[in-house]
């Protein structure tokens, strides 16, 4: 066991503070990372204030945080991926059963062991739980640990590990979207890489705000439309058009007016995971034979690969770099729909914790 800094949450009303946790030492297959930056995702803040307490309930202190990019400081005797100074990323899993079917078709996120990055049983015993990223470093199975294009803003390339691949897959799981109609709903840290996944593959992209204010940077970012969803009217003009729409909204919305934009067979895939439960109307779905999905980030084959295609395609998040000290204010810029668009935490702010 070794000793790092970290930034933790002791309960679900509780501010962030300086903390400092145990790690393991790297075991055969580990690599231990100095981590540079952490990108902010809303799970971060649903999983801190215990806001899923129904389905994953948080165990205490909490340290988020899965969006990591880093080098690689130290590799265990068995390490074949990775060496001393490598680059690279960790995102929402550090471990699996690695046996289980899902795990054999490289879709470990659904596999029923899974070990997410914070807040998931830690099979090594170091703490009761996994802490994540808010943090000096971090010591992960090689087998979950990403190589990363080496010529893009470390900053902006931490949140494709999880607002990232998050978007791509379902995007890219949906087939051909060449020329297609596309909604992306909510222009946060997962909708703004939705509608630069969604250009970059060739769709028709329009994005549904209720936030006036980033129409301009909505345009800029890829979108070929934008909807401002609190106006009857602009909504009723596209209604039955969309050929697929990923909705990223955090909070409770009302999804039958997105429903209501699909055109015939058309699907609106949920990634966001509001606390409440949506009400869906049977109606929206049965006129038209829609459907409606989910999906829960992607694979670790797949997170590389869409790593590979974001250092070719000079693809990164636009990100307002944050000392972690800054970290209680972005929360509640967060609830506020105020983020343009992920806030990246530069890990260099803990030295002087
Ligand atoms: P975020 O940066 O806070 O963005 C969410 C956006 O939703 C906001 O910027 C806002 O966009 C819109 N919004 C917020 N409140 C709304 C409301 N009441 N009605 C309509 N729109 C609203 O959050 P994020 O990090 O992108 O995460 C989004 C959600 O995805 C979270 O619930 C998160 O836990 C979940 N998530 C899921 C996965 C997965 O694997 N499925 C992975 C990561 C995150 P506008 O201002 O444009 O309206
Ligand atoms: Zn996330």
């Amino acid at each position: 066991m070794y000793q790092a800094k970290a930034y933790s949450v002791a309960g679900a009303t509780a501010p962030f503070t300086s903390d400092t946790i145990q790690r393991r030492e790297t075991t055969q297959r580990d690599v231990r990372i100095e981590i540079l930056f952490c990108g902010v995702c809303h799970s971060d803040l649903h999983t801190a204030r215990d806001q899923w307490s129904s389905v994953m309930p948080t165990t205490y202190p909490c340290i988020p945080g899965h969006e990591i990019v880093g080098r690689v400081t130290k590799v265990g005797a068995g390490v074949t991926k990775f060496k001393k100074d490598d680059l690279v990323g960790v995102g929402c899993m550090v471990d699996s059963d690695h046996t289980c079917p899902n795990c054999r078709a490289d879709m470990e996120q659904f596999c029923p062991g899974s070990t997410f990055t914070y807040n998931s049983p830690d099979k090594h015993g170091a703490a009761p739980v996994t802490y994540g990223g808010y943090s000096e470093s971090i010591v992960v199975d090689e087998q979950f640990v990403l190589r990363l294009p080496e010529h893009l803003d470390l900053a902006g390339v931490a949140p494709l590990l999880c607002a990232g691949i998050t978007t791509y897959s379902p995007i890219r799981r949906w087939g051909d979207i060449t020329g297609k109609k596309v909604g992306v709903v909510g222009l946060g840290g997962l909708g703004h890489m939705g509608v630069k996944f969604a250009k970059a593959f060739g769709a028709h992209v329009v994005v549904f705000t209720t936030s006036p204010s980033k129409k301009e940077d909505a345009l800029r970012l890829g979108a070929h439309e934008v909807i401002i969803s609190t106006n009857a009217e602009e909504m009723k003009q596209h209604a039955g058009t969309f050929n697929f729409i990923l909705d990223t909204v955090a909070a409770d919305h009302d999804i039958n007016a997105y429903l209501n934009m699909l055109g015939l067979e058309g699907n609106l895939t949920l990634v966001g995971a509001p606390e409440t439960p949506l009400q869906v109307s049977a109606f929206a779905l049965i006129f038209g034979r829609k459907s409606l999905s989910g999906s829960l980030i992607g694979g670790i084959k797949e997170t590389q690969e869409m790593l590979d295609f974001c250092g070719e395609q000079n693809i990164t998040s636009d990100v307002e770099v944050i000392p972690i000290q800054k970290i209680n204010e972005a929360y509640e810029r967060l609830l506020k729909s105020d983020v343009k668009y992920r806030f990246s935490i530069d890990m260099a702010s803990l030295k002087g914790e």
